[in-house]
């Protein structure tokens, strides 16, 4: 995979064609960040107990319940789209992962098994491939470097000692053993907790304690703070001189010259355009040879008609870590400051300081409309000419249900209140004269009298 930066966010990229866009609004970082994955250890272990003993290790019959299995897919694709197309390699490591410090964990802190044994590649295979997933390898067609035997090799590096022998069972021969049973999809947990940290440290301006320290000062503290465990954010980047996407999949707005580029009739326009430089190789330095300058000046006169962009930044990514780590990069870079959404709790990209509410639309209104719209209505409630309104509708609608007064009735005695209530709070009369006319149409008496009173000045 790759990630093509532009100026606005980044397009991710596999076999030449866009997968996801974001833009400068970050939100599937920040979504992603408050998305809560605290159920997918239960989820795991429940899935690992249908089919393998931790243990015995004997393998169980209901191989073929997954339910667990989708549960967790649908959460990771919930909480960020790159796990849309990696969960096959994301569900694999941890399965492969847990596997081999459940053995390590079995051996050398429980002594429920035998070192030699779990390196018998038939055993260790037999067992693994119990916890694969049929519906996510199918005929056992595994991605490079995530099948059975991939994670038996990473389990020999792993346990592989020179000094081991069977009876000295020392775990001191064994780096990081793990002392605790091992929890499947930790490393999804850590990853998102890690990229929280970043956010929180370097970007977040309402962090405590953080916010008046420049942001310089800020990764000094937390590259200090967090030496040991991060040294670094590492990421290789490359310079294209052509797009590396198709680009299938964006509004035409922004694909047109880029479709044009990937047609046949296009590249046959390349190979005319450019045989001349195909067939006589030159060196920049010495200037244009004679007989390229014609080819060099049709060439110029045609880049002069696209519209094309200068170049092509694109990231390398392995895997969901190098992904986060380019995305958050790229915002320290170019200054980005975060804060957390006073209504819904997620950050957002904070252009102004006192601007405390996000712009995510999640049902119907932004959070920024939303409070917006709560604060006037609360406002409006708390109004004393609303309140006096509100106990006299009640009232009279309860007269309705009643029946002791009629459904007109009610209408005509509400259209005027109404209009009363509204001239309170523009002020063009006063709050008593609303309170002595509601009194005066207190009674049921009073109220057919308008209603009569009312159809007599309509004509009716
Ligand atoms: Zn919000």
């Amino acid at each position: 995979m790759y990630i093509n930066v532009s100026d606005k966010g980044y397009d991710c990229i596999k076999n030449n064609a866009i997968l996801f866009s974001t833009d400068e609004s970050h939100y599937y970082l920040f979504d992603y960040i408050a998305k809560d994955l605290s159920s997918l250890p239960e989820l795991f272990k429940q899935y690992v107990s249908k089919r393998l003993d931790t243990t015995t290790f004997e393998e169980k019959e209901d191989q073929n319940k997954i339910d667990e299995l989708n549960s967790i897919k649908e959460i990771l694709v919930s909480a960020h789209p790159y796990y849309e197309y990696a969960y096959k390699e994301v569900i694999l490591n941890a399965i492969g992962k847990y596997f081999n410090e459940l053995l390590v964990y079995s051996i050398f802190e429980k002594n429920l098994l035998s070192l030699d044994r779990t390196l018998e590649k038939k055993w260790y295979y037999s067992k693994l491939t119990c916890l694969m997933p049929r519906s996510v390898v199918p005929y056992s067609c595994y991605p490079t470097g995530f099948s059975p035997l991939d994670f038996y090799n990473k389990y020999k590096d792993w346990v592989d000692c020179q000094d081991y022998s069977p009876q000295s069972n020392d775990e001191e021969l064994v780096i990081y053993a793990p002392h605790e049973m091992p929890v499947g999809f930790s490393e999804e947990i850590q990853l998102q907790n890690w990229a929280h940290g970043l956010l929180y440290f370097l970007l977040d301006r309402t962090a405590e304690h953080l916010k008046d320290l420049t942001l310089s000062q800020r990764i000094w503290l937390y590259g200090n703070i967090f030496h040991s465990q991060e040294p670094k954010i590492q990421v290789v980047r490359n310079l294209r001189f052509s797009p590396l996407a198709i680009y299938s999949i964006l509004p035409d707005s922004k694909r047109n010259t880029f479709n044009e580029q990937s047609t046949p009739d296009y590249r046959y326009k390349m190979q005319e355009l450019f045989y001349e430089f195909y067939v006589n190789r030159f060196n920049a330095k010495d200037g244009i040879p004679t007989n390229l300058v014609k080819p060099l000046s049709d060439a110029i006169k045609y880049v002069k008609t696209l519209k094309t962009e200068t170049f092509h930044e694109e990231y390398k990514i392995n895997n969901f870590q190098d992904l986060l780590s380019i995305e958050i990069m790229l915002m320290i870079q170019s200054g980005t400051r975060i804060r957390r959404c006073d209504n819904c709790g997620k950050y957002f990209v904070s252009l102004k300081r006192n601007t405390k509410y996000c712009k995510r639309n999640g049902s119907g209104l932004s959070c920024a409309d939303e409070i917006r719209r709560k604060r006037s209505q609360k406002k409006y409630e708390e109004n004393p000419e609303y309140k006096l309104y509100n106990r006299a509708y009640k009232k009279n609608y309860a007269r309705v249900s009643s029946k002791t007064i009629t459904q007109d009735e009610f209408y005509y005695w509400d259209n005027i209140a109404k209009a009363k209530r509204d001239q309170v709070m523009s002020g063009k009369i006063g709050i008593s004269d609303f309170n002595d006319w509601l009194d005066q149409t207190n009674s049921l008496g009073s109220i057919k009298k308008l209603s009569r009173e009312h159809a007599k000045f309509k004509g009716l």
